[in-house]
């Protein structure tokens, strides 16, 4: 697909290269935001599996020069910026031009908010973004990018030594000095889909996990941590392990992210350490995992906040909810679509002005899987798979 075409058939993609950030998954973050005030006295972020760094960029933007991204003043922007704003629905879409519908009065008022609201920048103090990915990530100011694998044990103390360079002791595992350091954990973790929706959906929850057994050890009390997930069938097993470390669980859906994929984000507030949870790095969190959390005399009988957590004689824990006793490792964690209703439509085609010039992005891969191929087609014709492999013949 050409880049004018996907243009068209996907606004975030179009309205991503307009404001600057380096993906539309920027929108994702932004709208979940909007939703949860997720960073609200959040000062130390760690954001896994980072690059491009859309997300980045909005935690740069947010927290570092002090930008606030509400929804009137997106609105605003995007009407600012691009003077027009599209009509929906392809063929019959019209184009409507600024300010149609509004009086001169109303249209000067939100003008004068928005200015407003653009100049009332309040930058955070001690500010710590530390981003992670497998790809190398184009810098960002004020972001300290690790090339790294969240599924890798050696990267959590990467992590902290990037966030406290100074005072970071080797010997002291995370988790163990009862000091962790982070506010807020972002995981947008994906694999390279197969096709074979199960298998991805498999791989992805694998990833997912990852990122959760990293965040429970260097988040710090009541912190949240939010998580790409599959809505496949189990996956209100997951939903139910995350209950057992957060207080408050909800499966979100940006409006940005297209209706039609399984594709959700977890977003878990309130982080609480199950008493007596000891992390074991040998058996992490996981499915079918056993949660190595000892009997708990006090929790025997007592539910607290409607759910009780219990370990069966073969050390599996078990979530179990006042209002249900049968299958208690189950749970579904309540659905919140978010961003206005108003906002684009992942899904829909809107017709653009013909005259319209089509943005390179923002920032192109810095070195994609496909590099290889490419350079060698450039150098010899021809196609050639990741490995240099030569899949097709140049044309005669
Ligand atoms: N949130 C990013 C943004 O806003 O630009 C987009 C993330 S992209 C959808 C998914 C990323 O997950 C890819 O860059 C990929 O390299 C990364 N990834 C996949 N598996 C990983 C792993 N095991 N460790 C670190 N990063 C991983």
């Amino acid at each position: 697909m050409g880049k004018s075409s996907k243009d068209k058939r996907d606004a975030y993609y179009r309205l991503a290269k307009e404001q600057g950030w380096r993906a539309r998954s920027a929108f994702k973050l932004l709208q979940i935001d909007e939703q949860f005030d997720l960073f609200r006295d959040v000062s130390r972020v760690v954001d896994l599996c980072a690059a491009p760094g859309s997300w980045s960029q909005v935690l740069s933007r947010v927290l570092i020069k002090g930008e606030s991204f509400g929804r009137r003043a997106w609105e605003e922007q995007q009407t600012r910026e691009r003077k027009l704003v599209y009509g929906k629905g392809g063929g019959d879409a019209q184009v409507v031009e600024k300010g149609e519908g509004q009086s001169e009065g109303q249209s000067d008022g939100k003008e004068k908010e928005y200015e407003e609201h653009q100049g009332d920048l309040r930058p955070r103090k001690g500010v710590k973004i530390v981003a992670v990915d497998l790809q190398p990530m184009a810098s960002l100011e004020g972001i300290t990018t690790l090339k790294g694998d969240i599924t890798h044990p050696a990267t959590i103390p990467r992590i902290l030594q990037a966030l406290d360079p100074e005072s970071y002791k080797p010997d002291e595992g995370a988790g163990d000095s009862g000091s962790n350091p982070v506010d807020l954990v972002l995981s947008d973790g994906a694999p390279d889909v197969t096709g074979l929706h199960d298998l991805d959906i498999y791989i992805q929850s694998q990833l997912l996990y990852s990122a959760l057994n990293l965040a429970l050890k260097i988040l710090r009390p009541g912190g949240s941590f939010v998580a790409k997930v599959f809505r496949g069938k189990d996956v209100d097993l997951i939903y139910a392990q995350l209950r057992c470390f957060f207080t408050s669980v909800h499966c979100a859906k940006p409006r940005s992210s297209r209706a039609s994929s399984l594709e959700a984000f977890v977003v878990c507030q309130g982080f609480e350490m199950p008493k007596g949870y000891k992390l074991d790095p040998e058996r992490p969190v996981g499915l079918g995992a056993r949660i190595p959390l000892p009997p708990r005399k006090d929790n025997k009988d007592g539910f607290v906040n409607g759910q009780r957590k219990t370990v069966t004689e073969d050390g599996i824990a078990v979530l179990e909810l006042e209002s249900d006793g049968e299958d208690s490792n189950r749970w579904i964690a309540p659905f919140v679509a978010c961003g206005d209703l108003s906002a684009w439509d992942a899904d829909a085609t809107y017709q653009l002005p013909k005259d319209r010039v089509s943005l390179d992005p923002v920032q192109p891969p810095t070195a994609p899987p496909y590099k290889r191929a490419l350079e060698l087609r450039r150098q010899r014709g021809g196609f050639y798979g990741k490995t240099g492999k030569e899949v097709r013949k140049p044309r005669e």
